[in-house]
């Protein structure tokens, strides 16, 4: 049986193509989890793009990814080993 306990949560790896970025923050604005926020340099275009403050409140909810209206940012699930976790070893 499967107990809500075990259930871990779905963690997002977030990519930002900066060159493509217009600086509308609607990214940072809009995310839930307060995981982005607009950096202070500039791209080719002179924008400031976001960067990731906090990858690890991500929850891959995607929102970023549906609002931007530059197709700038998109997310990908984390896996468990590249959060360093390991597997339960089992006899
Ligand atoms: S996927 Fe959701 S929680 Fe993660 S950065 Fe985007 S808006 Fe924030
Ligand atoms: S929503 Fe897209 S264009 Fe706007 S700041 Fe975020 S990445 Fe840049």
């Amino acid at each position: 049986m499967v107990y809500f306990g075990d259930v871990k949560p779905i963690k997002g790896k977030i990519h930002i193509k900066k060159d493509r970025c217009k600086g509308c923050a609607f990214c940072v604005e809009y995310c839930p989890k307060d995981v982005l926020e607009m950096s202070e340099e500039f791209n080719v275009k002179g924008y400031h793009p976001p960067f990731v403050k906090d990858e690890d409140a991500c929850v891959y909810c995607q929102l970023c990814e549906s609002i931007c209206p530059e197709f700038a940012i998109f997310v990908t699930i984390k896996e468990e080993e590249e959060e360093g976790e390991k597997g339960e070893s089992r006899p």
